[in-house]
């Protein structure tokens, strides 16, 4: 028995062929493969049946004028083999919800290691603060909206177990450090918004997605993976690629999921052309500086940075910055536009700029940033890159579709 609805979009009841997306109430019309729906209003939306063994009427919503229809889903899980390129973000959490809904996933990732968790773990399983780790991290903002599908996932309690919670949302003014807004962030966030806002370190959440891939026999990780696009065809749901330079293979999977960031090559698959990610006008200097130099600081206005943990954002014309504590570690982020915005995306790689030359970026800005940026040594420039909008993130052939940033770079304060 197959339960549906008439479709909050047209108000028609659905044809048997049809599906309704239980949050926009719009018919969804399978195209290629059967995890791949097409919306009313003709945008795509990848659908498959993500969370475990619901019932379809699960998915329908308590609000829906629900019909009976003598149709059976097909049952293609655990024979449904998923191909993921990346190992990101991204990449890990799909794979974990599609696994726990009971496909046969596969992640593909270039790097023969992860090289973000390899500089903050050594051989223990809390990270260290090793210099490449201080050059290289970085925190990362998970607000409500991204915790509701961590949870939806099944691994919010595992995330928010590694996380910090900020107590407070501050605004300051760069120049004098006055506070120009406060909001208590708990525990009204999540009283008004049903999930917290986290922060983490992003290799500290990567281990934990990692750790949880690796709990899931049906997944398969694959390091060292080297794609070659001209024998591929992903339209097709065929992938070559190599490992570590060794004979070249060919699999063929129901369906592949781009997540291989924002230098994507699946996107330039997709598109069938070059598609570099071009600079944005903004650089980011990302800075984790440990609590306790913070605390020996004679500058006693800093110590309520990491004693009174919150979210701080300076306000400066065409520039702010942002720091959180995260586990012992203060995260400092300080956005400015870049001199080098016209040159090409190849020449826009991270960079190691030295103490100095971060100060003297900064001159005119509070005290307190003043001191926090007298304890850095040196710390990595970012150059923050975006990509065009895509009209569409689904292969017409329906084998393939993109997501995180690889379907949609963007600039990393657009969040809020
Ligand atoms: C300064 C800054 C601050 C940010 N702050 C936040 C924040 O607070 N909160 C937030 O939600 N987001 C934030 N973001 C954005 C966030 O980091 C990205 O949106 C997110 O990391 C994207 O995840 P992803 O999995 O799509 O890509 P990535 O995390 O980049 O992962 C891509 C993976 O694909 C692999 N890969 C690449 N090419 C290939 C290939 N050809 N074959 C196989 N594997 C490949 C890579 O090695 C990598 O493992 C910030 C970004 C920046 C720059």
């Amino acid at each position: 028995m197959r339960v549906r609805k008439l479709c909050g979009y047209c108000k028609q009841a659905p044809r048997e062929d049809r599906e309704v997306d239980r949050h926009t109430n719009q018919h969804l019309v399978p195209i290629g493969a059967t995890t791949l729906w097409r919306r009313s209003d003709d945008s795509h939306i990848l659908y498959p049946r993500l969370l475990g063994n619901e019932s379809p009427a699960s998915h329908l919503g308590p609000d829906s004028t629900a019909v009976a229809m003598g149709t059976s889903e097909p049952d293609f899980k655990g024979t449904f083999h998923i191909t993921i390129i990346g190992a990101g973000l991204a990449g890990l959490v799909a794979a974990i919800a599609l696994a726990k809904s009971g496909y046969k996933v596969t992640i593909l990732e270039r790097d023969s290691e992860l090289r973000e968790v390899r500089r903050a773990y050594t051989t223990k399983d809390t990270p260290t603060f090793t210099k490449a780790f201080l050059q290289w991290g970085a925190g990362i903002q998970i607000p409500s909206n991204c915790a509701k599908v961590l949870r939806e996932v099944g691994i919010l309690n595992q995330v928010r177990a590694r996380s910090t919670q900020p107590r407070t949302h501050s605004v300051l003014s760069y120049k004098s450090g006055a506070t120009l807004s406060k909001q208590d962030m708990i525990p009204i966030i999540e009283t008004a918004f049903g999930a917290p806002h986290l922060v983490i370190h992003r290799a500290v959440f990567q281990k934990v997605l990692v750790q949880q891939v690796e709990t899931l026999p049906a997944i398969n990780i694959q390091l060292g993976a080297i794609l070659d696009p001209t024998l591929s065809d992903f339209g097709r749901g065929s992938i070559c690629f190599s490992i570590d330079g060794n004979e070249t293979k060919e699999v063929t999977t129901d369906l592949i999921i781009g997540a291989d960031g924002e230098r994507s090559m699946c996107r330039e698959i997709l598109l069938g052309r070059p598609d570099p990610p071009k600079p944005s006008g903004y650089v980011a200097y990302r800075l984790l500086i440990e609590g306790s130099k913070i605390l020996e600081s004679p500058e006693t206005s800093l110590h309520d940075l990491v004693n009174d943990p919150g979210v701080n954002v300076w306000q400066g014309p065409e520039s702010h910055a942002v720091s959180y504590m995260l586990d012992g570690i203060l995260n400092l982020v300080l956005f400015k536009p870049s001199a080098s915005s016209s040159s090409g995306a190849s020449s826009l790689k991270p960079e190691l700029v030295s103490g100095e030359e971060l100060r003297s970026q900064f001159v005119e800005w509070e005290p307190r940033i003043q001191a926090l940026l007298g304890l850095v040594v040196d710390c990595i420039k970012w150059e923050i890159l975006e990509t065009e909008e895509l009209k569409e993130w689904v292969h017409p052939d329906g084998h393939f579709v993109l997501m995180g940033d690889s379907a949609h770079a963007m600039l990393p304060f657009l969040y809020a």
